[in-house]
């Protein structure tokens, strides 16, 4: 773990960005969408999830700047698109985390890991209007915030001894129980005890932000719910951060490292983002000089494609996706609630492979697609684990399988 005031993250992009900058060899270029990963298939070489040797030459690359799409090849290509909070209504991620690389190597015929394991935040502030949702760190419970229904009543207690300090999928589990039990929207949690200074001193951040809302945490309770904030599984990859596609790795929150198991513990980010992104780099310079470019690969085909002027056919579909996952895909899963997702998500996956086949392509379909992507691989992986494992919780398979599944297999 690494850590930087409260604002840690900030602090490494920034010093990233900067030597980026200054590197003679690096080229940024900004706001480009990677749209799909380039492979034999473009070569019109069939290729399944059997092939053995589906192999990367680079990506076709949305530029925003003339609307279309440019060919980029490479010897290495690195995935790093993040996470997939936002197949969820409800998230602490970022827009941009519609789980892009992932869909895109899975499309690509390549192995994807562990998607069952989504892990909720237990503790967003509850405020519907805003997206994404803003988180309020456990440090508050840390330092003495406690967790209360609608009458001001401790609730976490009944579900663990640790009260409100359980580990982050138990406290999840019991907001939503409680929230399904009174048909309510949020929870409370309740930091009126905790002397001002304190929160002066220690919550700035958060103490601004609700009182932006009309909440002084001082004097009131802060609405809170649970939201979607870490995908533990992604593109699987070995220790050196190399996908199962030959000359593609991938690093940080899109990738499936194993390091996570099936519960991820807070702040640990660092490992996949920051020790894999340097392991591959080092992998990647070894390997390089022996790959050849791949010439011949044709440029992306617009053929047959025209302005889609119903924006509402997009937008509607990511609204109608988002709250299946929140609904039946959500902390909390069963059977016949996983099999309603994947055939309400049967039809918006043929609507949208239709609209997308039929489209001048712009960014919104593409995160559309990549997002459905998504959602059916989370759907699909949660179905095939007959167990309660981490942040996988099945109302009807409580308790734990004696051996390890491989979810990717079972594809
Ligand atoms: C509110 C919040 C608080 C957190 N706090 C902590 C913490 O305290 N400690 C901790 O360890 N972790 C924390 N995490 C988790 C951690 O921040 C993330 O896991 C981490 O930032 C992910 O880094 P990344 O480089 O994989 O992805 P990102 O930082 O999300 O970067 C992905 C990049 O890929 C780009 N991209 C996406 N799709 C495409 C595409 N198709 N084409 C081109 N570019 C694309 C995006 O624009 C973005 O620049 C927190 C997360 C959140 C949301």
């Amino acid at each position: 773990m690494l850590h930087h005031k409260d604002i840690t993250g900030l602090e490494i992009e920034e010093k990233l960005i900067i030597a980026a900058k200054q590197h003679p060899n690096i080229e940024i270029l900004e706001n480009h969408l990677a749209i799909e990963i380039i492979t034999q298939h473009h070569l019109g070489i069939e290729v399944s999830r059997r092939t053995p040797d589906i192999t990367c030459y680079g990506a076709y690359v949305y530029n925003p700047n003339t609307n279309k799409v440019q060919t980029i090849l490479s010897r290495i290509t690195m995935m790093c698109t993040g996470g997939i909070g936002t197949v969820y209504g409800n998230t602490t991620n970022p827009t941009i985390a519609t789980g892009d690389g992932i869909a895109m190597v899975y499309r690509a015929k390549g192995a994807v890991n562990g998607m069952e394991f989504v892990q909720f935040h237990p503790t967003s502030l509850y405020n519907p209007k805003e997206s994404p949702s803003f988180l309020i760190t456990e440090a508050l419970r840390g330092a003495g915030a406690i967790l209360k229904d609608e009458n001001g009543v401790e609730f976490m207690s009944k579900y663990d001894k640790r009260g409100s300090l359980a580990p982050r999928d138990i406290v999840a589990r019991a907001i939503d129980n409680e929230m399904k039990q009174k048909g309510c929207d949020h929870v409370y949690l309740d930091a009126t005890h905790i002397s001002k200074t304190e929160i002066f001193n220690h919550f700035p951040n958060i103490y601004a932000k609700c009182l932006s809302i009309g909440v002084d945490i001082t004097k009131d309770m802060i609405p809170v719910v649970p939201a979607a904030h870490y995908s533990c599984g992604g593109i699987k990859v070995d220790e050196w951060g190399e996908s199962s596609i030959i000359n593609l790795f991938s690093s940080g929150e899109c990738a499936s490292t194993g390091l996570h198991g099936a519960n991820r513990l807070a702040s640990n980010s660092l490992l996949e983002a920051l020790v894999f992104s340097h392991r591959a780099c080092l992998k990647a310079v070894e390997r390089f000089k022996d790959i050849d470019f791949c010439d011949d690969v044709p440029e992306w085909n617009t053929e047959g494609t025209v302005l889609n002027e119903e924006m509402v056919l997009i937008t509607q579909s990511r609204k109608e996706l988002q709250t299946i996952m929140c609904n039946y895909v959500g902390i909390v899963r069963s059977n016949v609630r996983l099999q309603r997702a994947f055939d309400r998500l049967e039809i918006l996956y043929r609507e949208t492979e239709d609209l997308y086949k039929k489209s001048i392509l712009i960014p919104e379909i593409c995160e559309l697609r990549n997002m459905i992507n998504i959602g059916y691989l989370i759907i699909k992986h949660a179905m095939n684990r007959h167990e309660s494992r981490g942040l996988h919780y099945s109302l009807d398979y409580q308790g734990h399988r004696d051996e390890s599944q491989s979810t990717h297999d079972l594809l």
